[in-house]
């Protein structure tokens, strides 16, 4: 009997020409715009009140005409109108409904949605797997919709969600868990339980596999978990309001954008879509037909990788999560998060340093002073220029070296010393 080889991908959209993707995503918007504005009060308000007419939402540029809608804003939207904001159709049928600190009321998507299914499968997660769901499923979204993506490829779930670490350890060990999903810190609080209870976590039990989701993953941590432990780890990425949004695969460089949203980069102040390269706010629409939420801000900031990536998936990436919107400062209409300053920090060894932005002649100036010894300095004048520009996008004009031991931890990465008088 032939066996039937296992496919790459979790269904044909992920590695689809980009012609025929793009064609994709412009038909899903329509469509949801069409149903939106028929359907739901609170779209057909929007669209009304800008004059916009459905029919003009036909491509990912359209969404510029349609408000950003933040989580706050989400709030106060829905206590105007309960439960969901006027958000979706009044004959609206669904399984239930998830609540989230606001409070916020979301229906729960269709069966049909693979939410979470492409992270856990890019993830090497797969029917032989026993998954520890480290999740709450207690009222939020979280535990049933990540239970979800696993059972879509197949996997057996242990939905342990907020059980006690000691708790989590038991069932790792009699069920003979094979992986875990949660957040990063909670899997290292389960090792150590483990260890404080006389196990090898590595020998005596059978976690090979870690999706991590909804904190971020130190690469400290993740050397830890790879190396000491022997688990392959992998990130995910997205928000209660619109599900999953990207994730990692086997490269971990970068996370694949999902073919249910729709991940706009834009300009907080202004909600216009930036250039190729540069630095704003995830704002993301998910392709449905139940919850019309077009265009919502996450405020965390992040910026395209648009290069084909080796693993055969033509979305385009996410490169991680900068930091949110409020901690990044602007400089020359692009952003600077202080995630990307420890990043340029660490490219030479956890070099000290601080950004000194100024406005001269009615233009930003942008200072880095940098603490390092006069061994240092020749090579640091070389190479620094470029990794900065590389990482933050926006030229540095004065490299400033100081004295090791000026700067300390309570130090402010960026100092922003303009005067808008
Ligand atoms: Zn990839």
């Amino acid at each position: 009997m032939a066996v039937k080889k296992e496919s790459r991908y979790f269904d044909a959209k992920e590695n689809m020409g980009l012609t025929k993707k793009q064609g994709y995503y412009n038909q899903s918007l329509a469509k949801m715009v069409r149903l939106g504005y028929q359907k739901s009060s609170r779209v057909k308000k929007i669209f009304d009140e800008r004059n916009v007419k459905p029919t003009e939402i036909k491509f990912l540029k359209d969404l510029e005409k349609l408000p950003v809608i933040s989580r706050e804003e989400l709030v106060k939207l829905e206590k105007e109108e309960y439960p969901f904001g006027g958000f979706c159709a009044k004959d609206m049928k669904t399984d239930r409904i998830f609540t989230s600190p606001g409070p916020v009321y979301e229906p729960h998507l269709t069966e049909k949605d693979p939410i979470w299914g492409r992270g856990y499968y890019a993830a090497g997660f797969r029917k032989e797997d026993v998954v520890l769901n480290a999740f709450s499923y207690h009222m939020v979204a979280a535990g049933l919709t990540f239970h979800s993506g696993l059972r879509r490829v197949g996997a057996t779930v242990i939905p342990s969600g907020a059980s006690s670490t000691e708790n989590q350890v038991q069932l790792i060990r009699d069920l003979g868990a094979t992986a875990y999903t949660g957040t990063p810190s909670f899997l290292m609080a389960i090792i150590k339980k483990a260890e404080e209870m006389g196990y090898d976590f590595k020998n005596n039990f059978k976690i090979r596999r870690a999706s991590f989701v909804a904190e971020p993953l130190q690469p400290s941590l993740r050397e830890k978990f790879e190396k000491e432990y022997g688990i392959d780890t992998y990130q995910m990425y997205g928000a209660t309001e619109v599900g999953d949004i990207a994730y990692e695969c086997s490269q971990k460089n970068g996370w694949h954008i999902c073919e249910e949203v729709i991940a706009e980069i834009v300009d907080p102040t202004t909600g216009k879509q930036v250039g190729p390269g540069e630095l704003g706010e995830v704002v993301v629409t998910r392709l449905n037909h139940i919850f019309f939420l077009f265009r919502f801000g996450t405020g965390d900031l992040s910026r395209y990788i648009k290069e084909r990536c080796p693993c055969g998936r033509t979305s385009y990436r996410l490169a991680g999560i900068s930091g949110r919107v409020g901690e990044a400062t602007k400089v020359r209409g692009m952003f600077i998060a202080p995630s990307q300053l420890k990043l340029v920090s660490s490219r030479f060894g956890e070099l000290k340093l601080q950004v000194l932005v100024d406005r001269v002649d009615f233009k930003d100036y942008l200072t880095i002073r940098i603490e390092a010894g006069v061994e240092d300095q020749a090579r640091l004048e070389r190479e620094f220029e470029n990794v900065f520009k590389e990482i933050c996008t926006v030229k540095m004009d004065k490299l400033e070296f100081i004295q090791k031991g000026t700067l300390s931890d309570k130090d402010s990465l960026i100092v922003d010393r303009r005067t808008w008088k």
